[in-house]
């Protein structure tokens, strides 16, 4: 039964041509069952990308919890990512500003470590 499972699991990737986020994927689903905060992952689980290819879709924009969000203006904010420099920078789309709290660093800490891992499966 339970090898029935992991196969499901592993097949649910199967597409995924970059193996190695195919294996961040399943074992970051794997973690959340055992209590991973879903916000720390580094790999996206509705895109099947790593965090910081598809941090820009509108799902990761999170009000609730101030993810690509900026308080002051009740306004989403948007992410940049800079492949070559490694930098994330998070700003608001109406105010300019980088909202300022746990949520913007938590997320700019992931989608490096996002980044970084994206590269090392690359080379
Ligand atoms: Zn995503
Ligand atoms: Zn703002």
């Amino acid at each position: 039964m339970s090898t029935l499972l992991t196969t499901a699991r592993h097949d649910a990737y199967a597409g995924v041509r970059d193996r190695k986020l195919a294996a961040v994927l399943t074992a970051e689903d794997d973690a959340e069952e055992t209590g991973f905060n879903p916000l720390e992952r580094i790999s996206c689980r509705i895109h099947r990308r790593w965090l910081h290819q598809c941090v820009h879709s509108q799902a990761h924009v999170i009000a609730v919890t101030g993810h690509r969000w900026c308080r002051d203006c009740q306004c989403p904010a948007s992410v940049s990512v800079d492949e070559l420099t490694g930098t994330v920078t998070v700003r608001c789309q109406r105010c300019l500003r980088t909202p300022d709290g746990p949520a913007t660093r938590q997320l700019v800490r992931c989608c490096r470590a996002s980044l970084a891992n994206a590269q090392d499966s690359r080379r």
